[in-house]
């Protein structure tokens, strides 16, 4: 019931904002400020420059480390891998910021972080640089609890995680499902189909010959969809290349973003 309701209210809101952006469009160009990705820092390696990039990543985009001290190299090549690690994380991270920019409904005086924060800041999260994951996993999220409330998730990330902006960008996925108590992965399905054999998840639309594009899709249709969000928030989604998913995203996420910008503030807040 709450899922259909859900669908009824998305449909007119999309109606909404297609209407509003088709009126908005002339001022919006006139306005607006094209973002860009942040180019890359310069890479330096040393303990002192890991706690400045950890320190930039919490203060520009909100996220934590759940242990600190795991962040301590201890040798010449842990310096070097916490370091390459956290510029991976800085630039999942910004260019997750431009597309949610691009294909959200900003206001037009918010900055793509500001705009970012927006929704994410109330998810708390915290990365945990960890060895190795169960299921040879690069990455992995875990909601935190409090007297039987989320109240934040934890991303894992195995140095695998580090090594590209994909994985990162797919546990987000992940956490705006968990904001949204999976209603985004539930239209997916709705929207694009999908079916569990007796072991596993045969996915959705948009699937066959993307085996490489969505690793985890068959892991089941939270992974399905989680993969499909990593893939156009980290720009690989066009109309020319898995149109029937890029459309989905296209119509579905500015529904996901205004509804997670009216959750009450307790909603996953610490
Ligand atoms: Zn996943």
């Amino acid at each position: 019931m709450r899922i259909k309701l859900w669908a009824s209210s998305a449909g007119l809101i999309t109606l909404m904002l297609l209407i509003a952006s088709s009126l908005l469009q002339p001022v919006s160009y006139a306005l607006t400020p094209t973002p860009s990705i942040p180019t890359p820092l310069p890479r330096v390696y040393s303990q002192a420059e890991i706690h400045h990039l950890r320190t930039l990543i919490e203060e520009r985009y909100g996220i934590g480390f759940s242990y600190p001290t795991e962040w301590n190299a201890a040798n010449a090549s842990e310096v070097m891998w916490f370091t390459d690690g956290l510029h991976q994380i800085l630039e999942a991270l910004d260019i997750a910021t431009y597309y949610l920019y691009i294909y959200g409904e900003p206001d037009e005086d918010v900055t793509p972080i500001e705009y970012f924060r927006q929704h994410f800041d109330r998810a708390h999260i915290e990365i945990d640089r960890t060895r190795a994951i169960t299921g040879n996993f690069a990455g992995n999220t875990l909601p935190r609890y409090a007297n039987s409330q989320v109240i934040g998730y934890t991303i894992q990330l195995t140095g695998l995680g580090m090594d590209n902006p994909y994985t990162l960008v797919h546990e987000l996925g992940h956490v705006l499902d968990g904001l949204l108590e999976d209603a985004p992965h539930l239209a997916f399905v709705a929207e694009l189909g999908g079916e569990w054999t007796t072991d596993r998840w045969i996915p959705g639309e948009g699937y066959t010959g993307n085996e490489a594009m969505f690793p985890r899709a068959v892991g089941g249709p939270n992974e399905d969809f989680a993969d499909t969000f990593g893939q156009m928030l980290v720009g690989n989604l066009s109309p020319e290349v898995v149109a029937v998913r890029y459309d989905f995203m296209r119509e579905y996420l500015p529904i996901w973003l205004t509804a997670i910008q009216a959750l009450p503030e307790t909603t996953a807040a610490g």
